[in-house]
């Protein structure tokens, strides 16, 4: 701590000279011999105490300390006065004008020494008692500050939460947390106000090839894609919510007549099937769009959701692009087949499953060359089974990429068998989804596994695809068809004329086999259009060095029609409709007629 500044204020010389030396080893001291002076030193530096005396020439002591209070630090500096003056009005009118004390002449030195030692201590405590306010004050100030910025902080990452909890970070649509407090509010106004309001559910058509088939990351960029263009088609008032995977809704409030929600349908399949360009390609997908209304649709809201599910569902069923209403019909069909896919994944595991294979003929020697193996269900539960049907039910979801695995792994055991038997000449056909060339699973490398497992060739192995596939033409797809194509497997196009018209995937594509339709052969002797088209087909067929199938043979006439068109081989009911594994060993063994 560093010295205290003491001023002595006095005319007489002697005094003052008595005083410094008393004080000058303990404080730092100066001394004016009169007012005037005093209030100059005063001024140029600042002192912590003034020794002052009353009577002087010029301005005497009171004087003094009033113009000492009045400056801009003088309550600061600490004023006793040292005065012969001993009246008790004397000292009074000291301390009225700010005087810390009052000491009477003649003076006892160490009285004096005390008083100011006294009032020394009080300055530096007042002083470090500032000094503390104004730390404290920091201090406070700067913990304010950093409360404010946790608080902002805080604030932010709460609205953060709130976000995440009720947006969908693709679309930045409403998730399906808000939307079902949302609908919740709809509920309550419409019950309230005695109005209508309708719940769309918007399913994308063909997402899930893009998905599987283009990668994650290009499908994320439609459904944002998607996300925009369903905002721009819909009024502030209405909540457009993304529930999960490609699957949105809209919930339509304000509505006057059921037919305002056949609009928005409209309008909405009207902006999906528009093309989508997403980094150089150009997509086309569509929507299915089932619709429920309050209050007819559903007392409750789960009730409405399902409904407007149901109704998706049909639409789905019924060639996808379009939009329907919920009606109880709908109800029974939905169900059904909810209900056989939740059976078939039961069967999956139950050994309900089981493969039937059907002759391929050999149409230049009459000899069973193949087999096509074809899903069959021994279902406790179920006595008509539509085989297609429930394929396309499996196709819905990834079920199909199952049921294909367990198709693929069964034919290979089978085939095994049957070479360890002597059968080895039999190829065995199998038919493939498209869904099991996307990039969830690899097929090249299941099928590899499994030749490697059951030790059989490859090349008795052919796989059967639709047009459908090629016509995507993606690359991850032709990949695939490569690989399999290197590991010996041959490929057919199956259902050959029913698809798209475009030849020129004919040649991109690694494909050996194509198998005309039936219903060309079933209608060949019938409508002359039909026969140009199958002696089309086998010419095209034979210039591009493939082999040709004909489907559905049924009659002999059909059969010799293709025959003379140098169809190479042939199946149908005409030959043998699809039998068990144990029936094709005796047909091939020529132990039955291969008429059934
Ligand atoms: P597909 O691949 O065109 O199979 C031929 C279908 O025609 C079979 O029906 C077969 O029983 C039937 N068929 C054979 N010869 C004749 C005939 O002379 N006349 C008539 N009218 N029909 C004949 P199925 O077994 O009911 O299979 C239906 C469809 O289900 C198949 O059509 C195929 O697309 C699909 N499928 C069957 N098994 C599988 C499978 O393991 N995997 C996949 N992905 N699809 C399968
Ligand atoms: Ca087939
Ligand atoms: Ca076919």
């Amino acid at each position: 701590m560093c010295k205290a500044k003491i001023l002595i204020v006095d005319d007489e010389r002697f005094f003052t000279n008595l005083l410094y030396d008393t004080l000058k080893d303990k404080y730092s001291v100066n001394v004016a011999n009169n007012g005037a002076l005093a209030l100059e030193k005063i001024q140029q530096e600042p002192f912590d105490l003034v020794l002052l005396d009353i009577l002087m020439p010029g301005i005497d002591g009171y004087e003094v300390c009033r113009q000492i209070k009045l400056l801009e630090q003088g309550d600061k500096i600490a004023v006793i006065f040292l005065s012969v003056k001993s009246e008790v009005e004397d000292e009074l009118a000291g301390f009225k004008l700010g005087a810390v004390d009052y000491i009477t002449k003649p003076i006892s030195l160490p009285i004096v020494l005390a008083r100011v030692a006294t009032q020394v201590a009080l300055i530096h405590a007042q002083e470090q008692l500032r000094q503390h306010s104004v730390n404290l004050e920091l201090l406070v100030s700067k913990r304010t500050m950093e409360l404010n910025r946790e608080m902002t902080k805080k604030q932010k990452a709460y609205e953060k939460l709130h976000y995440l909890a009720n947006y969908d970070q693709l679309t930045q649509l409403p998730n399906r947390n808000l939307f079902n407090e949302r609908l919740a509010y709809a509920y309550k106004l419409a019950k309230r106000n005695n109005t209508q309001f309708a719940l769309l559910l918007i399913d994308l058509d063909r997402f899930k090839r893009v998905n599987d088939s283009l990668g994650h990351a290009f499908g994320d960029l439609l459904l944002e894609q998607v996300g925009v263009r369903l905002s721009a088609r819909l009024r502030g008032v209405d909540t457009i919510a993304r529930l999960g995977g490609d699957e949105f809704t809209v919930i339509l409030t304000e509505m006057t007549k059921k037919h305002d929600a056949a609009i928005v349908a409209e309008k909405i399949l009207e902006s999906l099937t528009e093309a989508f360009e997403i980094e150089g390609h150009v997509i086309y997908i569509g929507a299915s769009i089932g619709i429920a209304s309050y209050p007819e649709d559903g007392e409750d809201f789960n009730c409405m959701l399902k409904n407007a599910d149901l109704a998706m569902y049909e639409v789905k069923e019924k060639g996808k692009n379009a939009y329907t209403f919920f009606s109880t019909e709908l109800t029974a069909y939905a169900q059904r087949r909810m209900e056989l896919d939740k059976d078939l994944r039961f069967a999956l595991r139950n050994q309900e499953l089981c493969l039937h294979y059907q002759p391929i003929v050999d149409l230049n020697n009459n000899t069973i060359c193949g087999v096509e193996a074809l899903l069959r269900w021994q279902s406790p539960k179920y006595q008509h089974i539509d085989i297609e049907e429930i394929i396309s039910i499996a196709e819905e979801s990834d079920l199909i990429l199952e049921v294909g695995e367990w198709v693929l792994e069964t034919a290979c055991q089978q085939l095994q068998q049957w070479q360890q038997q002597g059968l080895g000449s039999l190829h065995i056909a199998i038919n493939m989804s498209t869904r099991q060339f996307c990039n969830k699973v690899d097929s090249s490398a299941l099928l590899a596994r499994l030749i490697k497992q059951y030790q059989i060739p490859a090349e008795a192995l052919q796989l059967e695809i639709t047009e459908s596939l090629m016509l995507e033409d993606v690359p991850f797809t032709v990949d695939m068809l490569q690989r399999l194509k290197q590991l010996g497997v041959a490929f057919s196009v199956d259902d050959f004329g029913t698809g798209y018209s475009s030849l020129g995937y004919l040649r991109r594509f690694p494909v050996d086999i194509l198998k005309i339709d039936k219903s060309f052969i079933q209608y060949l002797l019938l409508d002359s259009g039909n026969a140009a088209l199958v002696k089309a087909i086998i010419a095209m067929a034979q210039c591009l060095g493939l082999r040709v199938i004909a489907e559905g043979v049924e009659t002999k006439s059909q059969l010799d029609f293709v025959q003379r068109q140098g169809c190479d081989m042939a199946q149908g009911y005409y030959f043998s409709k699809p039998v068990s594994a144990q029936d094709i060993e005796l047909l091939v063994q020529n132990k039955v007629g291969i008429l059934t």
